[in-house]
């Protein structure tokens, strides 16, 4: 065994434990079904630069055949797993019909028009096509970040070398003869290089293309309630912030904590199911009624926060009121329709202020309407903030709405 077959041992081994490592990836997070299709790739690949020395071992045509044929085959499963991650539709006819041609192509040319260079072109354009592909489903993709446009750039550079590799051959060493080719030929070399980096670049990309849509994912999972599918009090905090600053130079902002009242109660008659159904329900209500840009979140057990940007605190009042009668009306599955859950909102309106302060407020304005009797709608004002007005009963404050009546918004919100 000389080094020639060591050299050529090194692409097989490098696209087989590549495959092992998509695999074992893969197996991490089965619903990504593009890591599977890349380590399919590898698997091919590994197959083809297999046939590469094999033929080292036993020079014959047939068997360069393999390699001509695997090499695109790898790059086959390549798009269609940039398909799957850039959401494209897998175009199947397209991809079926360019790997055909290119295998009709490859075996022309090993059996009947007999050329070598041909052969090798033939599998190289194809790939390159079929590259191509993947290429365009990353184009099309509305949401590419500064890595896809690296991993775009690294299949142009590989359609460019796999093109541009028959002519600089030809070039420099004319048609090589059909039979055993001479391993220290450009054509050859040159196959090797590209196989070998081309491929690892490729996986490494794919690789951290892989670790950051895991990352994006843990980020996301971080800042949202499981429960009700919006953002939890870490999610509200982080977005709201920003607008919150932004008050100071702009219009006001608005900060609503809401919290459903007696809930311990509903979980005591209908079981701690419904409880979950009718946060579930209320979340949901909330986001559909809020402007686009508001931010809404669940800030813990049954206690719920909407900043609303932009809105001086009247608006903000006829707004909670609004969802407060459209709560009340909402039916919720495992609850009789005769004992309606019923939430209470503090507002607080914020010029800049920090948004622990405008929390603040806005929680001694909910508490204020818990102890006004509940289903209603306070604005932080004075009264609020003064523990002794919340601590002994007060009369209702000028402001103070409750909201017993049902808007046209609040019809309008339930649709
Ligand atoms: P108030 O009108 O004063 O707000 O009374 P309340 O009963 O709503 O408030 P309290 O703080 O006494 O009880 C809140 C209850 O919410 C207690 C807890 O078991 C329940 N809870 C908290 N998180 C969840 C949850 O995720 N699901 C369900 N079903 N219940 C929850
Ligand atoms: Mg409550
Ligand atoms: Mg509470």
């Amino acid at each position: 065994m000389d080094s020639t077959f060591l050299l050529t041992m090194i692409n097989p081994v490098a696209a087989l434990t590549f495959f092992m490592t998509f695999y074992l990836v893969w197996r991490q997070q089965p619903h990504r079904r593009y890591i599977m299709t890349w380590a399919w790739g590898y698997a091919a690949a590994a197959i083809g630069f297999g046939f590469e020395c094999v033929n080292i071992l036993v020079p014959a045509v047939p068997i360069w055949l393999g390699f001509n044929i695997f090499l695109p085959v790898s790059g086959w499963f390549f798009a269609r797993g940039m398909c799957r991650r850039y959401g494209d539709a897998v175009p199947e006819r397209l991809l079926l019909a360019i790997l055909g041609l290119t295998v009709a192509g490859v075996f022309w040319l090993g059996f009947v028009s007999l050329s070598a260079l041909g052969r090798g072109s033939a599998a190289s354009i194809g790939l390159a096509v079929i590259l191509m592909v993947g290429l365009r489903a990353i184009r099309r993709s509305r949401k590419k970040e500064t890595l896809d446009f690296g991993i775009m750039f690294a299949i142009l550079a590989m359609v460019f070398l796999l093109l541009a590799r028959p002519v600089v051959s030809y070039m420099l060493e004319g048609n090589p003869p059909i039979g055993p080719l001479a391993l220290s030929s450009f054509w050859v070399v040159s196959l090797k290089v590209l196989g070998l980096f081309g491929w690892m670049l490729f996986a490494i990309l794919f690789l951290v293309r892989i670790a950051d849509d895991l990352l994006a994912d843990l980020k996301r999972q971080s800042v949202t309630d499981s429960l009700s599918g919006i953002l939890n009090r870490r999610g509200f905090f982080a977005a709201a912030q920003p607008m919150a600053d932004a008050a100071a130079t702009t219009l006001p902002a608005c900060m609503l904590i809401l919290d459903i009242d007696h809930f311990k109660r509903i979980n005591d008659s209908h079981g701690h199911q419904a409880g979950d159904e009718v946060i579930k329900q209320i979340a949901q209500v909330m986001q559909a009624a809020a402007p686009e840009n508001a931010v809404v979140g669940r800030l813990g057990g049954e206690e719920f926060a909407i900043f609303l940007q932009n809105t001086a605190g009247p608006a903000a009042r006829g707004f909670a009121e609004s969802l407060c009668a459209a709560l009340r009306l909402q039916h919720h599955a495992g609850i009789p329709d005769g004992s309606p859950v019923t939430v209470s909102i503090g507002v607080a309106e914020g010029h800049g202020e920090s948004l622990d302060e405008m929390f603040q407020r806005a929680d001694a304005a909910l508490y204020q309407a818990k102890h006004d009797g509940r289903d209603r709608v306070q604005l932080s004002g004075p009264a609020c903030r003064d523990p002794a007005a919340v601590a002994s009963p007060q009369p209702m404050m000028a402001d103070n709405a409750p909201c017993r009546s049902e808007t046209s918004a609040a019809r309008a919100m339930l649709g």
